[in-house]
């Protein structure tokens, strides 16, 4: 398969697609990010590395982060986690607060703004330094020792994290966080605020179609937690159009506001695109279309 000439044609397409979505603005410093932007990457199994577009560029990795800090909690606690966080789709947005009074302070899923707080409380419980240990995972799988936060991204969104505040609030008032709620604030809007290039992200991810394995070769998940935290990224990985994702695209998904989104395609690769409008679930548009376009040319979606 040339897959280089695979990557090709998709940046091509999704250019004579024009522009579709909005930038994300309600974290005034990701507002500032060009929408015209597009990049893809692919790191197969093997370790090689396909790239197109802007594929080197830094983003802000946001919601992403989410599947890193997850896969570390269950990396230290096995399955603990699942006591204080459901893993059902949630059906509303990713920073809904609704469901969560209903259903009294548990999360409906990891990877909505409430679960993901959750998450990080436990890892930084876990680890003295929630935020560190996410980037210290990025660095070492992705092999880029330059992965970091930036601290204006950080800053814009702790200055406008209202939601996010009042849901670790609410999380805390049913007991449901171990720390203190703006110990907890704080890793969380730095997890979020790692930026890393698609290449970045793509490596880094690569243990989760590798059932596990490190880039170092040793175990980091078993194998049955690596498909565990896949079959959560399909099920809940894009919020609320988790549906749409499985139709179009057929694998593994996580998104996040930066436009960045994280396809696994179990056994064979891991995918990042990264297209900065978003669509009215908080998804890259550009992102979906190109990761639609990917797994019809390689006829690699799981179903
Ligand atoms: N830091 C963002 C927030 O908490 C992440 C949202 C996302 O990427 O979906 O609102």
């Amino acid at each position: 398969m040339d897959m280089q000439g695979i990557l090709e044609e998709i940046v091509e397409d999704i250019g004579l697609l024009g522009r579709h979505g909005e930038v994300a603005s309600y974290i005034p410093s990701l507002g500032e990010v060009s929408p015209d932007k597009f990049g893809i990457c692919v790191a197969m199994a093997d370790g090689s590395v396909f790239g197109a577009g802007d594929w080197l560029t830094p983003f802000s990795i946001q919601s992403i982060s989410k599947i890193f800090s997850l896969a570390l909690v269950m990396s230290y606690d096995y399955d603990s986690i699942w006591k204080r966080v459901f893993r059902e789709p949630s059906g509303t947005p990713f920073n809904s607060m609704i469901q969560l009074e209903a259903d009294l302070g548990i999360p409906r899923n990891p990877f909505i703004n409430a679960g993901a707080l959750v998450v990080t409380d436990r890892l930084l419980t876990l680890t003295g330094d929630a935020a560190a240990s996410v980037r210290g995972l990025l660095r070492s799988e992705s092999g880029n020792p330059e992965v970091d936060v930036d601290d204006v991204v950080a800053a814009s969104e702790a200055d406008h994290g209202h939601r996010n505040a009042s849901m670790a609030h609410l999380l805390a008032s049913y007991g449901n966080l171990e720390n203190p709620v703006e110990d907890v604030l704080s890793n969380y809007f730095k997890q979020c605020a790692l930026e890393m290039t698609c290449e970045d992200l793509a490596k880094a991810s690569l243990f989760l179609a590798r059932h596990g394995v490190s880039s170092g070769g040793t175990p980091f998940l078993s194998p049955n937690q690596s498909k565990r935290v896949n079959a959560v990224m399909l099920t809940c990985g894009t919020y609320d159009a988790a549906g749409e994702f499985a139709y179009r695209v057929g694998v593994p998904c996580k998104g996040g506001v930066g436009g960045g989104i994280v396809a696994i395609v179990p056994g064979r690769c891991s995918v990042t695109v990264w297209g900065p409008a978003l669509g009215p679930n908080g998804n890259s548009m550009a992102g979906i279309a190109a990761l639609d376009q990917f797994t019809a040319k390689t006829e690699w979606s799981i179903f």
